[in-house]
């Protein structure tokens, strides 16, 4: 798919609802239940088919519809989070909020608004920052991100391992958890062991749930077991899917 030819019809995408929320669960280690679910956007174009964001998000960003689109997936996670609360599926549910994100406050002001008209439990909704210090760049949007956290938002550090991340980095957004990359999680090198002790201490020690992402085998599974990863989401556990599915799965686990 030739991806400039996307970007004509991404803008008329997001009006005409083709933009769906697939939902890859998050598994709670000590108990083995699904009680949570990352928001993936996935397009459904009608001459391409089902698309991935790899295909469509650096055109998104290069074009100025990122912002929408990060508002767009808000609003369908947290509206798929509250059916399904209202039908008794406790679960909690993360989005994504795009480090290069044109205007965090404009995001973080719709983020706002979204929260206080959804008003779910506590701790049932959570975003997820990839690269923290551009997205908190402005004194504006950590203000706001600290009053959500106040009132029950999760904040999230998404792919920490990968590259350059430091301590640092947790100190820059009001964080609630950390999740660990795929890399990191998938190293099975000494070096990379110890890596990922150091990290998960580091959480652990500020009071932030980990996450281990793109958990793939049971030697993995074993491994942020052990170190008492809290969650783990990964392809062995459950790949991305569509919303329905999602709540098939919540409603099975009685
Ligand atoms: P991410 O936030 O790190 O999301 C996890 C990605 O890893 C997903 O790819 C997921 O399908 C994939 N994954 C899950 N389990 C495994 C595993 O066991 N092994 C491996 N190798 N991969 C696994 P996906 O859905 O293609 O999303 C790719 C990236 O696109 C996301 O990475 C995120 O950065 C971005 N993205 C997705 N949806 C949104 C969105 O709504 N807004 C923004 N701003 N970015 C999004
Ligand atoms: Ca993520
Ligand atoms: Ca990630």
């Amino acid at each position: 798919v030739e991806r400039v030819n996307l970007v004509d019809d991404l803008a008329h995408a997001m009006t005409r609802s083709q933009i769906e929320a697939w939902f890859q669960p998050q598994i709670e280690l000590a108990s083995g239940r699904v009680v949570a679910g990352e928001a993936l956007a996935r397009w459904r174009h009608p001459v391409h088919g089902l698309l991935g964001p790899d295909l469509f998000i650096p055109a998104a960003q290069a074009h100025g519809l990122i912002d929408e689109l990060g508002i767009v997936m808000v609003d369908t996670a947290w509206n798929h989070a509250a059916d399904w609360i209202a039908r008794g599926l406790a679960v909690q549910v993360s989005v994504n909020a795009s480090a290069t994100q044109l205007d965090p406050v404009m995001l973080t002001d719709h983020i706002g608004r979204l929260f206080d008209r959804y008003d779910l439990p506590p701790q049932t909704l959570t975003i997820e920052i990839t690269e923290t210090r551009p997205f908190v760049d402005s004194d504006d949007v950590a203000r706001r991100l600290r009053e959500l956290r106040e009132r029950g938002l999760g904040i999230s550090v998404d792919d920490f391992g990968a590259g350059f991340s430091t301590a640092a980095r947790l100190d820059e957004v009001p964080a609630t958890e950390l999740k660990i990359d795929v890399t990191l999680v998938q190293d099975t090198t000494d070096e990379g062991y110890a890596s990922l002790i150091e990290i998960v201490e580091l959480a652990h020690e500020r009071g932030l749930r980990v996450v281990a992402e793109g958990v793939e085998n049971e030697e993995q599974l074993r491994r942020v077991e052990i170190l008492r990863c809290q969650r783990a989401q990964g392809y062995l556990l459950g790949r991305p899917m569509p919303a329905a599915k999602f709540a098939e799965l919540l409603a099975a686990r009685r």
